[in-house]
This record gives C-alpha cells, sequence and structure tokens, in this order.
C-alpha cells in the first residue's frame, strides 16, 4: 500500500491513545526496528530513546527474541489457561519466582500493567474478606502515583488531569506524601533525615488511626513514573514505610511495571533497599517488550490465603489470554538475555554514560533553564524550570523537532527524558543527546 493511502485509512480508522486526534497531525509510519533504531517506511532511521513507551529493554527485533516466539507459535499459539496448562507458562512462573529468590513465589498472568495492578489490588482485598477481617477494604497510595488507566487503577493512582474527568466512577483511596529529597542526596540520606521522618510520620499516623480499614499500601518503588514524571525517593523511605506497614497488618504492592526488568540498574527497583513487598506487579519490560504480557507475583502467605476447600475463596479473575504462550516464550528468551547478554552491567554502563553527557549538558546554556536532573540505571530525566513559559504544545514540538532530528523523545510536562532499550549505543546516546539540547535550546531560547 502506497503512503498517501496508508495515511488516508489511518485518518478514516485509527483513534491513538492520550491523543487529541484532531490536533495530532501526520504519524511517523515506522515499518522496521532493529536494536534501538526505528526505521520509517521512506527509510529515515530515529533513535528510540524512550523504549517504546518504556516496554523495550534488549533492543527491536532481536533475534533470540525473535526465534523464541517463532518457536513458540509453530507449536501453540493459545491456550485456555484455567484446567489446562503448558510449559512456557509453568516455566516463567518457576523463573520469575527465582528472580525475587523466591520471595514472591506464586505468579498470577493477566496481559498489561493496569490488569497486574487490579490483580495487585483484588488479592490484597480478598485475602482479608477470606479470612473473616471484613473492614480491611481500604488502599493507601503515594501522592503523584500512576498505576494504570482503568477504573480500578485510576482510583489508586493520582487524581491528574488525565483522570480527574471520571472523578465519580473512582472509589476513594488515602494518599501520603513520598519524601522530597533533592536526587543529588539520593543515595546518601538514611532515614533520619528530616524529610523522610515528615514522610514516615504522615504515613504512621494514617496507619494507626486506620489500620483496622486498610489491607494495603501501593507503591512506585523509588521512581513515581506516568503521573509525578519520573520524580524519585530514596530507598531508606521505601524500607521503612514497608516495614511500617509489616507492623500494622498491612500488604505492600510494588508496581515494578516500568521499574522492573532491570530498568533501574536492578533487576527490581525494591532491590535498592533491599526490600521484597507482599505483592509485585510487572509488564512492560517483561516479554523485552515485544507481546503484551503481565504477572502479579505473591508471597506464599498470600496464595495460602485463598487456597481452602471453599470454593467461594477462590480469586474470581481471569482474561481470555491470560498466560499467553507467546508471550511466556519471549520473556523466557528475555530472561536467557540478562545472562547472556550481561544486561544489568549494560544499565550500568548507561548509567555511567548518562553522567558524563549530562554534565556536558549541564556545563552549556541549558543549565540556566534546568531544574534538576535525575539519573537512574537507564532513566534520564531532565526537569526544566518551573517558571519557564511554555506553549500548550510544547511537548508535541519537542517531539516534531526530535523526531525530525532523528531521535524519539516525548516529554512529560517539564520533564525531557530517556528510557531507551539497554543495547543502545554510545554514538547512538550522544545523538540523542545532541538533539534534545538543541531543540531545547531552539524552543526555550526564543
Ligand atoms: C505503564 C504503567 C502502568 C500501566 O501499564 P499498562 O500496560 O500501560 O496498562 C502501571 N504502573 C506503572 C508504574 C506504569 O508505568
Amino acid at each position: 500500500m502506497d503512503d498517501s493511502a496508508l495515511r488516508s485509512l489511518f485518518h478514516q480508522h485509527v483513534w491513538q491513545p492520550f491523543t487529541q486526534m484532531k490536533l495530532a497531525g501526520e504519524p511517523h509510519f515506522i515499518e522496521r526496528g532493529k536494536g534501538a533504531l526505528l526505521v520509517t517506511r521512506d527509510g529515515q532511521e530515529i533513535v528510540d530513546a524512550i523504549g517504546s513507551w518504556w516496554v523495550n529493554i534488549h533492543g527491536h527485533s532481536h533475534p533470540k527474541i525473535n526465534a523464541a516466539i517463532a518457536n513458540q507459535a509453530e507449536a501453540l499459539e493459545h491456550v485456555i489457561f484455567a484446567g489446562l496448562s503448558h510449559a512456557p507458562g509453568v516455566e516463567l512462573a518457576a523463573r520469575l519466582s527465582a528472580t525475587t529468590n523466591h520471595h514472591l513465589p506464586r505468579v498470577y498472568y493477566s496481559d498489561n500493567g493496569s490488569t497486574a495492578i487490579e490483580i495487585a489490588l483484588k488479592m490484597a482485598y480478598q485475602f482479608f474478606q477470606n479470612k473473616g477481617a471484613v473492614h480491611k477494604r481500604e488502599f493507601i497510595s503515594l501522592t503523584g502515583a500512576y498505576h494504570g488507566d482503568t477504573i480500578g487503577t485510576m482510583s489508586v493512582g493520582a487524581r491528574s488531569v488525565f483522570h480527574e474527568m471520571y472523578a465519580d466512577l473512582l472509589f476513594d483511596t488515602h494518599y501520603v506524601s513520598p519524601p522530597a529529597v533533592a536526587f543529588e542526596n539520593w543515595h546518601i540520606v538514611d532515614e533520619s533525615h528530616p524529610a523522610i521522618q515528615t514522610a514516615l510520620t504522615e504515613l504512621e499516623e494514617l496507619l494507626s488511626a486506620k489500620s483496622t480499614q486498610i489491607c494495603a499500601l501501593l507503591v512506585e518503588p523509588l521512581v513515581q513514573g506516568a503521573s509525578a514524571a519520573f520524580a524519585m525517593y530514596p530507598p531508606a523511605y521505601l524500607r521503612a514505610a514497608f516495614q511500617l506497614c509489616k507492623e500494622y497488618d498491612v500488604f505492600t504492592i510494588a508496581d515494578e511495571v516500568f521499574t522492573g526488568s532491570g530498568r533501574t540498574g536492578r533487576y527490581y527497583a525494591c532491590e535498592h533497599a533491599g526490600v521484597w513487598p507482599d505483592i509485585m506487579a510487572l509488564s512492560k519490560g517483561l516479554s523485552g517488550g515485544y507481546l503484551p504480557l503481565a504477572a502479579t507475583l505473591c508471597s506464599e502467605k498470600i496464595y495460602q490465603g485463598f487456597y481452602s476447600d471453599n470454593r467461594a475463596h477462590t480469586l474470581f479473575h481471569g482474561h481470555s489470554m491470560t498466560g499467553n504462550p507467546l508471550g511466556c516464550a519471549a520473556a523466557l528468551a528475555s530472561l536467557d538475555l540478562f545472562t547472556a547478554e550481561n544486561t544489568l552491567q549494560r544499565v550500568q554502563e548507561l548509567e555511567q554514560h548518562y553522567r558524563k553527557l549530562a554534565a556536558e549538558l549541564l556545563a552549556g546554556p541549558l543549565a540556566a533553564f534546568t531544574k534538576e536532573v535525575r539519573i537512574l540505571g537507564s532513566i534520564f530525566a531532565l526537569e526544566l524550570a518551573a517558571d519557564l513559559q511554555y506553549t500548550s504544545d510544547f511537548g508535541w514540538q519537542v517531539m516534531q523537532r526530535s523526531i525530525a532530528g532523528g531521535v524519539l523523545l516525548r516529554p512529560l510536562g517539564k520533564v525531557i527524558y530517556m528510557t531507551p532499550p539497554y543495547c543502545i549505543s554510545s554514538a547512538q546516546l550522544e545523538k540523542a543527546f545532541s538533539v534534545l539540547h538543541s531543540v531545547l535550546l531552539e524552543l526555550l531560547a526564543d
């Protein structure tokens, strides 16, 4: 099909996420991908500096993951995962349990991050219902949280502009603030830091007043992504907050949908704090960013709260595509790559390279426009100064101009970020920084 026919069909039939279609302009049609590169239909190469919405970790069209999916498709593409089962689904469950040193040995599949969180909420809620603690029905979230776009996950997320339209549909959640600690102090602060103490006091006051009504605290560990634009809080808070919850018999749910699969330099962000939650949600990078696959992992204790002769204690949840074998095969191949390609080492090198490039960036005129740079593992976030004047289409402008320069960037408000595949080459990363630099100067200097 030629380009103009494709464009015409696009405008007649396609409705895209988070997009005001009337103002969206022309899409860029991507035909191929290789490593961190995307190639358009007319042959333009674009560095995928955002990992295709934070999902791609080993690069596009990786031969090992391609082969795993092709082999699995030859044997079995999908089968009902209730009553029946299959080897890739079982093997992946065992391998995921091992990634948590078997702290979270039970694995419940679904197909995207939002549903992985919905399942986590239902597990925590129903556990106490099954036990007869019928008043433990409420959740605590962090201010600035993002956990997905379904009604349930919006209810436990920040009531942002994206979600306030639906406020009437949402259930109430308790919110506590994560500590406000400047990122330069991220690594060194311990629990006695005043901002951490303030945040812990707020949590403890809520727990001591309401823990008989609360079933779980839900957090994005260390990095608050889509809603707070890569705000980061120190591991000391996560560790102490989880400890408090334990003391008050409240479960902890770690939303590692974005931070899992090595994104922060450890396989899970919780590992920076040396803690495990009771429930953990995974998606985005789980299948290498290839296929819609999610998993909700939980402790043996939670599993045992459902394991019963009483059928009313069943976890009543399921999706048609649960445990899809193609997704599981991709996820197994992705786990193999972490060993074969030394992936976590690669993420640490990427972090070092970010530090060098960020220092160069901030030695120039952009420093005057920058509030803070935050770097953790494969995440780079540059927050622009709060008093800058923005046109309403600032983000769109950054995206269009950076694509024209051969780099895919998509800011979140005043935060320009990179979350590339970990295999991005030094030259590709340098190109991404140079395009980010020139696009921002163009837009900010006039
Ligand atoms: C992306 C994301 C989700 C939602 O995942 P979807 O697959 O987009 O539904 C949930 N939590 C976090 C932290 C995320 O980054």
